[in-house]
């Protein structure tokens, strides 16, 4: 399929690069924050909706950015109520965004907290081995646009089917940066991206309920602990120990565990927050007792918490999920050495919700 060349999506500027943007087109600096105010607390889904703008610049903003948030090319929605977007960008490229929605205790039964999962990037270069996101290798970067676009997407999706007050922003309780690709290896386009949903103009979301997930990319964990913005870190850690570790992901022969666990340590010093370590538990690779000791150990050094996600079998790759006897063995072994610690099951199992995998089985039916 042939793609027409791509307009930026108009999701990517911020309220600075919209005003020098009016500047250079002639246009006054003040039209921005209407524009801004059209996007996100009205969201406008076509140019001619803002009718406090002129025709003009109307025609103007049509022919040099895209308002539509990227196609959706498929919706599926899992038995345990995780939703899966398969979206395709301009330039064709295929992008995962997951929607996980868990009931709150004690507000009704329709309320539930909402999570959207974001990807950062087409592929990804890191290639651990139990990742499918990883097995043909990185694409592009996702530009902050289109990481915003998935978002955008989430929230059209919401405003289609439930009527929304105007002063109620986002139409999601969190958002982790957890879908495909390595967020800290596209950091300017994802803290941009970032900024937008958190600025007061943009989707005015707070930094606190924003996760980034990384596998361990020292240099750049150290440059987002700098970063004013109090935006969580997970870590995917998946082996307690070098030997493990470096037998599941090949970054970590770059980024051992006695230079990340220090990164991580001054990451939550910064912040004063908790961090998350994710570790996936696959069937007699990293599931032995001897790595719930060392990781307990890790964590409790860390004042971190425990994120245990039993493997999803990716198509092509040897591992297996551990039985759930191992799963409670690891499980319990954490609590008894005082870790803090929880088991995350079956979100969205049966459609292959684990990152990268609705992609994979799309492209490989295609
Ligand atoms: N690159 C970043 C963020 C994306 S991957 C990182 O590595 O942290 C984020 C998470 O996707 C992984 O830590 C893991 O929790 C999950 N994941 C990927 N493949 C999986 C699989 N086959 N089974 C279960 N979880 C998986
Ligand atoms: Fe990339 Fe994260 Fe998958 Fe590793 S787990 S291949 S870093 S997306």
């Amino acid at each position: 399929m042939k793609f027409a060349p791509a307009k930026p999506p108009i999701y990517g500027q911020t309220l600075d690069s919209l005003q020098q943007w009016l500047k250079s087109a002639g246009e006054p600096a003040f039209r921005a924050k209407q524009i801004m105010q059209w996007l996100y607390k009205k969201r406008a889904k076509a140019w001619d909706e803002m009718t406090n703008l002129p025709q003009s610049l109307r025609s103007t903003l049509e022919t040099s950015f895209d308002i539509a948030p990227s196609k959706r090319l498929l919706d599926k929605q899992s038995a345990d109520s995780t939703e899966k977007l398969l979206l395709q960008m301009a330039d064709g490229a295929l992008v995962e965004t997951v929607v996980i929605r868990a009931p709150q205790i004690g507000v009704g039964l329709n309320k539930s907290r909402k999570t959207i999962c974001i990807s950062t990037q087409v592929g990804c270069a890191y290639g651990c081995k139990f990742c499918a996101s990883g097995l043909s290798g990185w694409k592009r970067d996702l530009s902050a646009g289109e990481i915003v676009s998935q978002l955008i997407q989430v929230c059209h999706q919401e405003d289609d089917s439930t009527p929304r007050a105007e002063e109620s922003i986002a139409s999601f309780d969190n958002v982790v940066v957890m879908g495909m690709g390595e967020p800290l290896a596209n950091y300017e386009n994802l803290l941009e991206a970032l900024r937008v949903l958190n600025a007061p103009w943009g989707l005015n979301f707070g930094a606190r309920r924003i996760t980034v997930s990384t596998s361990g990319i020292v240099p750049k964990i150290l440059e987002l602990a700098q970063e004013p913005e109090q935006f969580r870190l997970a870590v995917s850690l998946h082996g307690a120990t070098n030997e493990v570790r470096d037998a599941i992901m090949p970054i970590n022969k770059r980024y051992p565990l006695e230079t990340l666990l220090p990164a991580i340590k001054e990451y939550g010093a910064s912040k004063g927050r908790m961090i998350t370590l994710e570790f996936i538990l696959i069937d007699s690779v990293n599931d032995t007792l001897d790595q719930a000791d060392a990781l307990a150990k890790i964590a409790t050094d860390l004042s971190a918490h425990i994120n245990l996600i039993p493997y999803n079998a990716v198509p092509g790759m040897d591992w297996k999920r551990p039985s759930i006897t191992r799963q409670d063995r690891f499980h319990d072994r954490l609590k008894n050495k005082g870790a803090r610690t929880t088991i995350r099951r079956e979100k969205g199992h049966d459609i292959a919700a684990a990152c990268g995998q609705l992609k994979l089985q799309t492209e490989s039916a295609a």
